[in-house]
């Protein structure tokens, strides 16, 4: 069973290799292919890697967490990006907790009354 797939694998490999060198020449086509964007609708690519984005805000963020080496106009849109999402966040928590409370006391006071 081994070397059978020892010699399968040897066409395989094969094709992988092909695959590969297809794929390298560029780079950018993998990515185009994971990632379908609408022909009408705007995308902001990463400079990187090619990554779509609906959003600038979405790519700053991307640029600051998956990329290391930023310059300093990026370095000063991932921060802006990410104090952004920082305050989003904040506010989520605190709508989220605000509902949970009104839920727990709307069941408490319907229990009251009507239980
Ligand atoms: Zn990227």
């Amino acid at each position: 069973m081994r070397g059978e797939n020892g010699a399968g694998g040897d066409a395989g490999t094969d094709e992988v290799r092909r695959l590969d060198t297809a794929t390298t020449t560029d780079a950018r086509d993998p990515i185009a292919d994971r990632y379908e964007v609408p022909p009408e609708a705007t995308a902001f690519a990463c400079p990187r890697c090619g990554r779509p984005f609906a959003r600038e805000r979405h790519r700053d963020l991307h640029l600051g967490q998956d990329h290391g080496d930023l310059g300093p106009d990026e370095r000063a849109a991932y921060e802006a990006a990410r104090d952004g999402e920082t305050d989003n966040l904040r506010r989520f928590r605190i709508v989220s907790l605000g509902l949970l409370v009104l839920l727990y006391f709307g069941f408490l006071l319907l229990y009251a009354v009507a239980g």
